[in-house]
């Protein structure tokens, strides 16, 4: 087998770590502090603004932070670096610009374009 997977195997978990520590510091930044000062509508408005801006990131890092940790599950099972949807390798040029990456580059692509017809769990 490549040399890569352990490789791999490190990027994700130090992604991992990061990922865990960014959300932790995004929901650390909830907003209940700096309400009071708040006169103007204006005011009010970014605030709700930022609000949401936050809710989204803290989401989408804990979509990443799954994605990394289902990634991370796949070395226990032998199957990173396998295409959940043919079962042919995952070029490894896309592995390590995308190492969660749960699919090869022509089933992603033709997941992107038909997504209504889903491949489960992604
Ligand atoms: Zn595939």
């Amino acid at each position: 087998m490549s040399k890569g997977l352990e490789f791999f195997r490190k990027m994700l978990e130090e992604e991992r770590d990061r990922l865990r520590a960014e959300l932790e510091a995004a929901r650390r930044k909830e907003p209940l502090g700096n309400i009071g000062y708040s006169n103007h509508m204006a005011e009010t408005a970014t605030e709700a603004f930022e609000q949401t801006k936050g809710q989204s990131l803290e989401r989408r890092l804990e979509r990443l932070l799954a994605d990394v940790e289902y990634a991370l599950s796949k070395f226990e099972k032998g199957t990173y670096g396998i295409c959940e949807n043919c079962g042919k390798p995952i070029d490894p040029a896309r592995l390590e610009a995308l190492p969660y990456a749960v699919l090869c580059f022509e089933c992603q692509h033709r997941y992107e374009f038909v997504p209504q017809k889903g491949i489960g769990n992604i």
